[in-house]
């Protein structure tokens, strides 16, 4: 499942390649993966009818503003419904400007999301076919193919595809004025890139879950956002504290460690764009060099990098936690 640098990476991305694009056409092949509204898409998905109808003639004509990222939801600010010109306002101003008629698209990829943004020049040099997993195994798939369930077509002849074998992700178009009712949105922690991630926050809302284990509390969203299996292994490898240990024999120096090595771990992430596990890459198909940097993370049964001790595995909490034996504690 991506993580916040996975997430960050196709955010990065797509608010290039996307900014001042209008759409012109939008083609939802599974309408259980979009929404209109601001309400928790549940697993159990009923369609409304005409809702796909609905939400293409909602999105037909509106430019993308910006992409954002919040935790692991991407939100696509779109331009104003109805453009009201200004004399005043400038140019850059008018594009700013928010009125609460403005749409949003929040998109999840959830286990298996991918976008891939395709314009000419990409399309001559791959043929419109991609490794879409990362195993050089992998065979080349012709786009759109059977896992693409919604696609954006550009004024100026570029396409964005949505893909998604597992379907657990989803596209909600959301108004500004509705923005507040997103309930992934408010239940979300501080950001941990952000001025907001301070260490005495961080301190007391771990210090809440004393019988927690570590690995379990960062991976919990209200803790911090954007952190789970693959950079939770990470950060406790670099601060050498075991997946395993209960919060409540954690001292407050390697807490601080921890806290260090979040922001370094996700920043050394985003800088290489990602680690391409599963079914994450990047939105030209290529894939991130993070997973060459891991640690722990995938590698039970290998080497340790630093001390030649063999990284083991243990389950916590459903989930696989790896770690050195030798130079975590
Ligand atoms: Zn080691």
């Amino acid at each position: 499942m991506p993580e916040l640098p996975e997430v960050q990476t196709i955010v990065n991305e797509l608010n290039k390649k996307l900014k001042n694009k209008a759409i012109k056409s939008v083609f939802v092949n599974a309408p259980k993966m979009v929404q209109i509204g601001p309400d928790v898409v549940s697993n159990v998905r009923k369609v409304k009818n005409g809702q796909v109808k609905k939400f293409s003639d909602l999105l037909i004509g509106k430019k993308i503003l910006s992409v954002k990222r919040r935790a692991k939801l991407l939100i696509f600010d779109l331009s104003p419904t109805s453009p009201q010109p200004s004399h005043k306002a400038s140019a850059g101003n008018a594009r700013l400007r928010r009125t609460s008629g403005s749409l949003s698209i929040l998109a999840h990829l959830k286990m298996t999301g991918q976008f891939i943004f395709e314009d000419k020049k990409l399309r001559q040099k791959t043929g419109g076919k991609y490794r879409l997993i990362n195993s050089s195994n992998a065979p080349l798939v012709q786009l759109p193919s059977k896992h693409t369930h919604v696609i954006f077509k550009f004024t100026d002849g570029s396409t964005l595809y949505f893909n998604d074998v597992r379907k657990f992700g989803y596209l909600k178009l959301v108004r500004d004025n509705e923005i507040d009712q997103v309930r992934e949105l408010s239940e979300y922690g501080p950001e941990p890139l952000n001025k907001e991630f301070i260490w005495g926050r961080f301190f007391t809302a771990v210090k809440k879950r004393p019988k927690g284990k570590i690995k379990q509390v960062l991976m919990d969203p209200k803790v911090v956002a954007g952190i789970g299996n693959i950079y939770s292994d990470e950060i406790l490898f670099h601060a050498k504290v075991r997946p395993d240990r209960k919060v409540s024999s954690i001292k407050n120096q390697e807490l601080r460690g921890i806290y260090q090595n979040i922001q370094k771990v996700l920043k050394q992430a985003i800088k290489a764009k990602g680690s391409s596990v599963g079914d994450f890459i990047r939105t030209d198909g290529s894939w991130g060099q993070m997973g060459k940097f891991h640690f722990v993370y995938g590698r039970a049964g290998e080497k340790c990098k630093v001390c030649g001790t063999v990284i083991q595995s243990m389950k916590i909490g459903g989930r696989t936690g790896s770690f050195c034996p030798k130079c975590q504690k």
